[in-house]
C-alpha cells in the first residue's frame, strides 16, 4: 500500500454491532479511515460534518428505512453509497439503486467483495472528478477492446459490428463498468424517460450483443445478469 495517498474516510451506517465491527476492522487493515454511525440520524449528521469519500449504508435501521437516507443524502452529494443488504429482495436493491445508491452488497459477504466493491466505487468517483472522464480510456478485459473514441469494437483481432442501440447499450455499460446498472437506468438512458417500463426491448438488444461478443452467451465473461436488477460488464483493466 502506497503510504503517500491520503487515506480514503468511509462512513459505515449500520446498526449491527458485530457486522459494524467486523467492517471497520477489515477496513483500518486496508489503511481506510473509517467511522461509524448506529442509526440514520446519526449517519446523515456524521456525514454533512465529516464529508467522507464514501459511505456504507445498511438498508434495515433502527429509525429510518435506509432509502430515506440515500434521498437525504443525495439532495447535497454526490457521495458514492454501497447498500449493505440482508434482503434477497431484488425488487429493493433495484429501488436503492434507483434512488441514487451506486452498488449493493448483500450479506453474507467475503472481505474481498467488500473491497472490490469499495475500490470499484472510489474509483468512479474520483473518475468524474477528473480529466479522465473527459478523456474516457479505452475499454479492455480479456479479448474485448472498445474505443470510444473510434467508435470501434474488436473481440481479438476481429471488428464486431454492432447497431447503434447495440452500440449505445455496451459502450453505456463499459463506461460503467464494475459497477451494476438497473433496467431502469439503461432503459432511460437509452430509450429516454417515456419508455413504457417493459424491458423486452432491452433483453433482445443483450442476447444480440452477447451472440456477438461471448463465445457462450448462457455463460458470458463480459456482460452478467443481476437477476431481477440489471446488468454488470466486467471491469476494465
Ligand atoms: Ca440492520
Amino acid at each position: 500500500m502506497n503510504k503517500n495517498i491520503a487515506r480514503k474516510s468511509i462512513l459505515l451506517i449500520e446498526d449491527e454491532e458485530n457486522i459494524r465491527s467486523f467492517i471497520s476492522t477489515t477496513l483500518k487493515n486496508q489503511n481506510y479511515k473509517i467511522t461509524t454511525a448506529a442509526n440514520g440520524e446519526e449517519g446523515l449528521h456524521l456525514a454533512a460534518s465529516l464529508c467522507p469519500e464514501l459511505v456504507l449504508l445498511d438498508l434495515g435501521l433502527p429509525d429510518m428505512d435506509g432509502m430515506n437516507v440515500i434521498e437525504k443524502l443525495r439532495t447535497w452529494t454526490a457521495v458514492p453509497v454501497i447498500v449493505i443488504s440482508a434482503r434477497s429482495d431484488e425488487h429493493e436493491k433495484a429501488r436503492a439503486l434507483d434512488s441514487g445508491a451506486d452498488d449493493y452488497i448483500t450479506k453474507p459477504f467475503s472481505t474481498v467483495e467488500l473491497l472490490a466493491r469499495i475500490r470499484t466505487s472510489l474509483r468512479h468517483s474520483s473518475q468524474m472528478q477528473d480529466v479522465s472522464s473527459i478523456y474516457q480510456k479505452p475499454y479492455h478485459y480479456k479479448n474485448l477492446a472498445i474505443s470510444f473514441e473510434n467508435h470501434v469494437v474488436t473481440l481479438g483481432d476481429e471488428m464486431i459490428h454492432l447497431t447503434q442501440i447495440e452500440y449505445k447499450l455496451l459502450t453505456l455499460l463499459a463506461k460503467n463498468s464494475g459497477k451494476v446498472l438497473t433496467y431502469t437506468y439503461i432503459m432511460e438512458k437509452i430509450w429516454g424517460p417515456y419508455t413504457d417500463g417493459n424491458n423486452q426491448i432491452l433483453r433482445v438488444n443483450m442476447a444480440n450483443i452477447r451472440r456477438k461478443i461471448e463465445k457462450n452467451p448462457a455463460v458470458p465473461e463480459y456482460v452478467f445478469t443481476e437477476i431481477g436488477i440489471g446488468y454488470r460488464m466486467a471491469e476494465s483493466d
